[in-house]
């Protein structure tokens, strides 16, 4: 790998001292754990907009995780940052979810408010520390300072402080590496567009109406320009295929400037560079608000979406509840951390919720089966 002056070259290290990989990198190693942990597995039957069980094309968080990961590679790529380190973050930024995306997390938020609450950004980081158990030398995954850092995207100030060394950037104010900052870019431009696709596919977008977006439009415009006639199924995906296309080249070039204007010359200039240094050009900025504007009212407010949304609020709630109440409906080993935490409320509550947010979307409603359907008395 070539990298820039600017790019994360080499690691601060691991909490938990190990022996240097042979004919890995530091980064390579940690993309590896990411992708071995049974946290990323679960991704699989995990959902963001859609439940699992509504269609097999729609995608699921493994999927966004990879689409995520790929244009990370390519923006790191482009600019000669660390492409291992980058597509690590983007794997494991969504480790940390609930089932049933955001309706699923804040209705586990709600139930944790007298206890610390649930945030999934602190909770992806949470797994790849403490509750992933593969190794036997330390808890979770022991990964690099700069991956977890990555991960870790924000975080409340009363929190940061008891973070230790990931969280003293939100103290200090400081910024992440710009391999952490790019993943966030690329994240939103996969789910953007992918919401697009999928809206579209399951007919809660309609694509007149989409036509009327600026980003969408221009770039139908492009396709049809090239191809007259084209049947519409193909014509949304020459569209969804190029807005992804200027979006990723926007970033690449308006950041570049950032970069260079800046000057930064190591990663430690990154990190006081005072403002993140990857962002879209102004105008690209008016565009992808526009685009996440649409989005918000046309595809997470419809009506079906919200019908879903407030069944899996039930459901995450009614577990919760359940749990609560009788930790000995908790499979053994979580009853066992509450003894450990010796009838502790708060403690309990954390390990519930560990044990909710765990869960993938149709886990959860078999779950729920099991304990409130009558005719399920298995
Ligand atoms: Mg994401």
């Amino acid at each position: 790998m070539n990298l820039a002056a600017y790019a994360v070259s080499r690691s601060r290290g691991r909490r938990f001292p190990e022996d240097v990989p042979a004919y890995r990198s530091e980064f390579q190693r940690d993309r590896d754990r990411i992708i071995h942990s049974s946290a990323f597995r679960r991704l699989e039957y995990k959902t963001q907009v859609f439940v699992n069980h509504e269609g097999d094309l729609f995608r699921t968080r493994l999927t966004h995780s990879i689409e995520v990961a790929q244009i990370a590679r390519s923006i790191a790529r482009a600019l000669g940052l660390n492409e291992d380190l980058a597509e690590g973050i983007a794997l494991a930024h969504d480790l940390g979810h609930t089932p049933f995306g955001h309706s699923g997390q804040d209705a586990l938020n709600a139930c944790m408010s007298n206890y610390g609450g649930f945030e999934h950004n602190l909770q992806s980081l949470r797994v790849v520390e403490f509750l992933e158990e593969r190794y036997a030398s330390f808890p979770g995954l022991n990964l690099t300072f700069e991956t977890r850092e990555g991960i870790l995207k924000h975080c409340s100030v009363k929190k940061a402080a008891e973070l230790g060394d990931v969280g003293e950037r939100f103290l200090r104010n400081t910024e992440p590496s710009l391999e952490a900052q790019l993943v966030n870019l690329a994240d939103e431009i996969a789910y953007n567009n992918h919401d697009v696709d999928d809206g579209l596919r399951a007919g809660l977008v309609e694509f007149d109406e989409i036509r009327a977006v600026t980003l969408f439009a221009e770039q139908c415009a492009t396709a049809e320009a090239a191809h007259p006639g084209l049947p519409e199924r193909r014509l949304i995906h020459e569209t969804v295929r190029r807005m992804i296309n200027v979006l990723v080249v926007d970033v690449i070039d308006y950041s570049r400037s950032l970069i260079t204007a800046a000057g930064v010359q190591d990663v430690d200039e990154v990190r006081l560079a005072g403002k993140p240094l990857f962002q879209y050009s102004p105008p690209m900025a008016e565009k992808s608000l526009e685009l996440k504007r649409f989005l918000r009212e046309q595809l997470y407010a419809h009506f079906r979406v919200r019908r879903m949304s407030l069944k899996a609020a039930a459901v995450v709630r009614r577990l919760f509840e359940a749990f609560m109440s009788d930790a000995r409906l908790l499979p053994p080993q979580y009853q066992q951390a509450i003894r450990d935490a010796n009838g502790e409320e708060t403690a309990h509550a954390r390990v519930v919720a560990d044990y909710v947010a765990g869960m993938t979307d149709r886990f959860a409603i078999q779950e729920y089966g099991r304990l409130f359907e009558p005719a399920e008395l298995t």
